[in-house]
Parts: C-alpha cells; sequence; structure tokens
C-alpha cells in the first residue's frame, strides 16, 4: 500500500477519508483537521493564552502537542482526583510529558480544595464518583483559567467521544443537553471562560495511531470508574455502522453541528453563586453546594 501523497511505504488506512498515508502525511493529515477545526467553528486565534487540560491520556496529551506544533501559545493544567492508584499514574505521565516539552505545568489537588479527594467525596455522600467528578473537574478548570487570566480552556475530545455523547442525548430526547453539544462553548460572562475541543474532526483511531507516530508516551489504562460509562456501548454502535458505511461519524456530528442552531436553547438565566461568585443557575454553584454537603459530613463524625 503507498501514500496517496508521496509514493511512500503507506503505514495507515482511513477509509472515512479514502486515503492511505506515509507516517510524515499522516502527521501533517492530522494537524490539517485540527485547523479545520479551529477555521470551521472559530475556535481559537494565535496570541491567545490557552490552557489544556491533561489527563494523561491520549487525547489530551495530543491536543496539547498538536496545538504547539500549529503554534499556540499552551500552558497545561492537571488536576489530582484522588483515585488511588490511577491519580498518581495520569501525574507521572502528565510531568513526563510536560517535562519533554518544556511546557509549564499548573497544578490542582482536589483535596486540597475539599478536604478530600473524589473518590472519598463520593462515599461519604453515596453517590458514584464520576457524578461528582466531572462538575469538579469544569469548575476548578474554569475558576483556574479565569484568576491565571487565560482565554481559553481546551480539553482532548475526539469524534468518537462526540458522536458517542449525541447518540446519547438523541437517544433520550435530551434537547437541552443537544443544544449545549458543540466544538466551542463561547464565553457570555467575564468569569465563564470559553471551552474549545479541537480534536472534535478526529476519529479514537486516528488520534490513537498519531500518540502512537509522533512518538507521544500516554497512559493507556483507564480510570477504574470509566469502566461502566454509558458512552462504551454508543461508541461500539457508531463503529459498527462505520465499517459498514465509513465517514458515518463524521456525517452524524458534523450534520448535527449544522442543525444545532436550530435547537431551542434551554438554559436557565445563568446569575453569580452567592459564595464564590461563580456562574451558576441557582443561588448557589454545585461546588460550593458539595463542599457544604461534605462539611455537614465532617460535622456529623465529629
Ligand atoms: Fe472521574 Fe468518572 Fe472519569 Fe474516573 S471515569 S475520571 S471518576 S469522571
Ligand atoms: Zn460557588
Amino acid at each position: 500500500m503507498k501514500c496517496r501523497k508521496c509514493d511512500e511505504r503507506a503505514v495507515i488506512r482511513i477509509r472515512a477519508h479514502n486515503l492511505a498515508l506515509c507516517r510524515e502525511d499522516f502527521l501533517d493529515f492530522v494537524l490539517d483537521r485540527v485547523q479545520k477545526a479551529i477555521r470551521t467553528y472559530r475556535l481559537l486565534q494565535k496570541g491567545e493564552r490557552v490552557l489544556v487540560a491533561l489527563s494523561g491520556g491520549k487525547d489530551s496529551l495530543a491536543a496539547f502537542d498538536i496545538l504547539q506544533r500549529l503554534g499556540y501559545q499552551v500552558e497545561a493544567f492537571h488536576i489530582e482526583l484522588g483515585i488511588d492508584g490511577f491519580s498518581e499514574a495520569s501525574l507521572e505521565k502528565v510531568k513526563a510529558f510536560v517535562r519533554e516539552r518544556g511546557a509549564t505545568l499548573h497544578l490542582l489537588r482536589v483535596e486540597d480544595e475539599l478536604g478530600m479527594g473524589v473518590v472519598e467525596a463520593a462515599r461519604r455522600l453515596r453517590r458514584p464518583p464520576c457524578s461528582l467528578c466531572g462538575m469538579i473537574k469544569r469548575y476548578l478548570m474554569n475558576r483556574f483559567a479565569y484568576e491565571r487570566g487565560f482565554s481559553a480552556v481546551v480539553t482532548g475530545h475526539n469524534l468518537d467521544d462526540e458522536g458517542a455523547t449525541l447518540l446519547g442525548n438523541l437517544l433520550r430526547w435530551q434537547t437541552g443537553y443537544l443544544s449545549r453539544q458543540a466544538p466551542l462553548l463561547p464565553s457570555s460572562h467575564p468569569r465563564l471562560i470559553k471551552k474549545v475541543k479541537p480534536l472534535v474532526l478526529l476519529s479514537e483511531r486516528e488520534v490513537l495511531a498519531y500518540c502512537l507516530l509522533r512518538p507521544i508516551s500516554y497512559l493507556p489504562d483507564r480510570c477504574p470508574y470509566a469502566k461502566g460509562a454509558t458512552s462504551i456501548p454508543q461508541k461500539e454502535a457508531l463503529n459498527l455502522l462505520e465499517l459498514h458505511s465509513p465517514g458515518t461519524k463524521l456525517r452524524f456530528y458534523q450534520g448535527f453541528l449544522q442543525v444545532r442552531e436550530s435547537i431551542p436553547q434551554e438554559e436557565g438565566e445563568l446569575r453569580e453563586c452567592e459564595v464564590c461568585g461563580f456562574l451558576t443557575v441557582r443561588e448557589k454553584c454545585q461546588f460550593c453546594t458539595l463542599k457544604e454537603r461534605l462539611n455537614a459530613t465532617e460535622g456529623r463524625r465529629r
């Protein structure tokens, strides 16, 4: 199999684009896809200060690497969640990656914020860790970016992640979530930093191949709590459709983004949290409410 661009030996075949590419041309293809997403969805401007949330997994490390190669001003951000074994391994991977690139790493620990990690907080409230973890990460990322003057927070969501979320929202007809699913969540208030997903036009397989070929050393293990994630069967369903009809995932997601504008927005009116000042639809934001509940459980234990 020869590379479509240069006649060298191809190392990957991408059926969705009817392409076979050698290493060099594949790495360029990935950069082009990210540039296309940035241009099409107006994600970032050159010169902006961009904070990239790194988990140690392939997607976030690839997002950082690609944006840095494209000349964006990126700094790394990692949250130590407090998940035994997994958090230590994630932090090691992130530190090694950042060191290799001479980049700046900002670190936050959930334990410093709540007095305990995510798993312990969930145990005290008798809730699954994931039901708190996403909210905690979003809150801390936004607050940190605001306090340090970043204009964008980048996450490594890829096409498979976004397709699975979209399918899940459609299967449950969650129109409120549908209207908020986008590669760009713009800033509508100075304390709300825009959220950007530059990998949305790249499949999971393409991101994985990018990491292997570049190469980027990432943490292959998933969080132990990810096992029962509802997105897994949805990803499998989309993979099956993709196998039968290459390009399905892209058509599904890009088609959605075209009709998304016509979905009525169901966002409640945002106001400032009476405790921390960050935006919420209630009097107190979910993060401050969580802190209060945990303090109450602490009081009961005394
Ligand atoms: Fe957090 Fe759940 Fe993801 Fe683990 S799987 S990092 S607990 S959201
Ligand atoms: Zn608050």
